[in-house]
């Protein structure tokens, strides 16, 4: 479709293309649908000159509802502004709840796209692989998998479309949203303090409920130049199960980006940015490590996760076609794999358990990390330098010439612990408020109470200092600790909080509460009402305390 518009909403196009015609389909061919009509994305109808808006992508999610009947529009949550932001369910049979796919031996895997809403391909690419899928006589996949997909997460930040949104992008030339939700936060920052609606909703709707093996994050690069036109990474944290990380970073992504450069003709590189630009020889280096980052986050849960960067530097077709393209090799892969995939995550929660039961001096969580090359180098296709001053600009810019070039450079992306502390069996928190254990239970994480008053020795943290960041971030001062250990006796009455970490989600669990984790509730200011006494300059002591050694206790759980 080479058609000229341009008109404010396209609410009407997507009914009007709603043709017997093939749409033009940037990167694959797919079997000629069993629908005898095409319905065509916002991007598609507007030959990529424009990307969808809310009300674009729910009128789409209606008319394809029309052509299927393996598809349910569930609520991911009500948006800041109001907007009740869809979370799609697809499956053959289309399951009522977690349960059903579970019985039916189906593996979930949930792809978000939109989190940035300048970043907009996965937003497109979504929405022609649900067609692509759905359409087809016998939709692909299905018979192993269900698919949860949330087509717009941030749908506040998507309806602020500015041509001078994102600029550095080639298209789409009416422009994109912003980065931030209707708050003003990063979305992709909140993955622990969980205080947009968005994050909140990804936790009950999707993470805690249907507990997908693999969470897909959909985004765009900002800086370097190459050739291939899909960047991605997987959850860095060490914390998380070594063994799914090494899983993902050997053997699984080497094999979804095979599959994409063979069967969909393109290339994939390892998500990150030169260390140096100006000397590139130096190494490529990969994302921060924290789990305020989706993707880490959902490794320190123990599941799998693949963060999608598609190249800023490409047109916009050629970004959507590329997340699409991803996104086929993905389910491919996940498909032909899904029981390997369940197993492997269903072995990850069985070794944390057990760890948890009987914790020994091996297990321990890191809390300060490096960044050391693997093994193995990272090819990046890209091209020889220069530099350019523009007039007017502070730094001098480093632009790539005609002339092409290959680096075959050591990648940084092994965030490896430097310094660690003991995980313990549990953590008591004697707390007279619930915010905490809300917080705790909205991720998933199981919290007991004592039924009874008991003397236990424990672990403490006695801080000797806590400072605020300088800098607002996310809209908190965040708190950098310094405090000394101590094994100690002490009396825990009844009502005392406890979390055991012969739990699943064990790791996660310490992320929140190990007092010297870097991306913790203490860090994000959840403790400040509680380390900071009233009428004392002693700062207390911090009130969640390590249980070293298992006991068993008695206990109930909170609703
Ligand atoms: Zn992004």
């Amino acid at each position: 479709m080479h058609r000229r518009i341009k008109i404010q909403s396209y609410a009407a196009l997507i009914f009007a293309l709603v043709l017997a015609v093939p749409a033009a389909h940037p990167a694959v061919q797919t079997a000629p649908a069993a629908a005898p009509q095409k319905l065509l994305t916002v991007a598609e109808a507007t030959d990529y000159k424009a990307t969808s808006r809310y009300a674009d992508v729910m009128i789409y999610l209606r008319a394809l509802q029309k052509m299927t009947p393996y598809l349910r529009v569930e609520t991911l949550c009500t948006s800041p502004e109001g907007k009740d932001v869809p979370l799609v369910i697809v499956g053959n049979p289309l399951p009522a709840n977690p349960l059903d796919a579970r019985n039916a031996g189906k593996t979930v895997v949930y792809i978000q796209a939109n989190i940035h809403a300048g970043e907009v391909e996965g937003k497109e690419a979504v929405l022609m692989l649900l067609r692509d899928i759905l359409t087809q006589a016998k939709p692909a996949y299905l018979d192993k998998l269900v698919l949860l997909v949330t087509p717009i997460f941030n749908s506040d930040g998507n309806d602020k479309i500015d041509p001078k949104n994102r600029t550095q992008q080639p298209g789409p030339e009416q422009g994109v949203g912003v980065r931030h939700n209707g708050q003003g936060l990063d979305l992709n920052r909140d993955a622990i303090k969980a205080e947009s609606p968005e994050f909140q909703g990804l936790l009950r709707n999707v993470l805690v409920r249907w507990d997908p093996v693999l969470l897909v994050d959909c985004h765009t690069t900002d800086g370097a130049w190459h050739e291939q036109t899909v960047t991605y990474a997987w959850p860095v944290n060490p914390n998380g199960d070594n063994a799914l990380i090494e899983f993902e970073r050997g053997k699984m992504l080497p094999a979804i980006v095979k599959i994409m450069k063979d069967k969909y003709k393109t290339l994939g590189l390892e998500y990150g940015g030169f260390r140096d630009f100006r000397a590139p020889e130096k190494g490529w280096e990969t994302l921060e490590p924290q789990p305020r980052y989706t993707t880490n986050y959902i490794g320190v849960r123990n599941r799998l996760g693949i963060l999608d960067e598609n190249y800023v530097h490409a047109d916009f077709k050629t970004r959507v076609a590329g997340n699409y393209a991803f996104l086929r090799a993905i389910l491919d892969y996940s498909a032909d794999h899904a029981a390997e995939l369940q197993k492997l995550v269903d072995d990850a929660d069985a070794r944390t358990i057990a760890r948890g039961l009987n914790p020994s001096d091996k297990d321990q969580f890191g809390v300060e990390f490096e960044l050391k090359a693997l093994p193995n180098p990272v090819t990046v296709l890209s091209f020889e330098m220069e530099t350019s001053q523009a007039p007017g600009a502070r730094f001098p810019q480093m632009r790539p010439t005609d002339k092409k070039k290959t680096y075959t450079i050591p990648y940084f992306a092994d965030w490896t612990p430097k310094r660690t502390v003991p995980l313990p069996a549990g953590y008591l928190l004697p707390l007279p408020s619930a915010e905490v254990i809300q917080k705790l239970q909205l991720h998933g994480i199981l919290v007991e109470r004592l039924t009874e008053p008991v003397t236990l020795e424990v672990q403490t943290f006695k801080l000797k200092e806590i400072k605020g960041a300088a800098q607002i971030y996310q809209g908190h001062r965040t708190n950098t600790v310094k405090g000394e250990y101590a094994l100690e006796k002490k009396d825990f009455a009844a009502g005392t909080y406890y979390v055991s970490l012969a739990q699943p989600l064990a790791p996660l669990a310490a992320y929140l509460l190990e007092p010297e984790s870097d991306d913790g509730l203490l860090a994000w200011n959840f403790f400040d009402k509680e380390i900071v006494p009233q009428w004392s300059r002693d700062l207390a002591a911090y009130p969640v305390f390590k249980l070293m050694k298992p006991a068993a206790l008695a206990k109930q759980a909170v609703r």
